[in-house]
């Protein structure tokens, strides 16, 4: 699943060649991705729109129009693409055609993915509805930090992993990255939070910030099928320390895999004790 620095990379590179396009026609081949509204008023609303932003919320990408503002969430294999007039392809199940003959298509193998659209420009009032509303800080906001944490976490006797997953406390953190910011703050995943100390919160907000950060500076990670809007691949996979590697590149001894809220964990016992 693209997590918080996949998403950004797709951003980023949808940024670079959808900004003032101007939407001719959308064509909608599985109706299901359309969460709120009818296929023909989702694609009456784009006609004539040009595209003035992308922006990303967690693990949402946010399309703002002139009058009108798409949010997208890619789940397990949502990908967009940039063709020109090529025929549809497999799994191509919404294309955005463009003025200038470009196309913006919505590929997802697995049609697990959605969109919103909304008939408004106003962001605030979006973040306070429906998917984005319940979504907690982000790693990289300014005030995601130890007290943040420590404060929605108080009563919590749930894994530090399966918090670290809960899109409610920490938005854009998925199964890879939860398992690195475990290993990067020296903590176990299986770690009831109520047991973790004011400093290991700031510890681990510390971490989550780190390994985001380094992640989107390599493009994201490319286990899966993972590309961006340039079909270009990402690169953190190479920098992973935990994550389906089978030595701890700090003690040398042997990595664990076990599960953990229902959710493959890689861990080193010896670096990260429970405590
Ligand atoms: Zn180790």
């Amino acid at each position: 699943m693209p997590e918080l620095p996949e998403v950004e990379t797709v951003k980023k590179g949808l940024q670079e060649c959808i900004i003032g396009e101007e939407i001719a026609y959308v064509t909608v081949y599985y109706d299901r991705i359309i969460q709120n509204t009818t296929v023909t008023d989702f694609c009456k609303s784009f006609i004539g729109q040009k595209i003035v932003d992308v922006k990303r919320k967690g693990k949402y990408l946010i399309f703002i129009f002139q009058d009108v503002i798409l949010v997208s969430h890619l789940r397990m294999e949502g990908k967009y693409f940039i063709r020109h007039q090529e025929e549809k392809a497999k799994h191509e199940h919404i294309i955005f055609g463009f003025i200038s003959g470009k196309t913006l298509r919505y590929h997802d193998t697995r049609k697990f993915g959605t969109m919103e659209l909304f008939l408004t420009t106003n962001l605030k009032e979006i973040l306070k509805q429906k998917p984005l509303v319940n979504l907690g800080k982000e790693p990289l906001e300014p005030d995601f930090n130890g007290t943040y944490l420590h404060q929605k976490l108080l009563k919590s006797k749930r894994p530090l992993k399966s918090v670290l997953l809960d899109q409610t406390i920490v938005s854009g953190l998925g199964n890879i990255y939860a398992n690195e910011v475990c290993f990067y703050a020296h903590l176990n995943p299986s770690q009831p939070v109520n047991t973790l100390t004011s400093e290991d919160f700031q510890n681990i907000a510390i971490s989550a910030k780190k390994v985001i950060i380094k992640a989107i500076s390599l493009g994201g990670t490319t286990i899966r099928t993972f590309v961006n809007a340039h079909e270009i691949s990402g690169r953190f996979q190479n920098e992973l320390m935990v994550h389906m590697r089978k030595k701890c590149c700090i003690c040398g001894g042997e990595i664990t895999k076990e599960f953990v809220g229902g959710r493959g964990t890689y861990y080193c016992k010896n670096c990260q004790k429970m405590r």
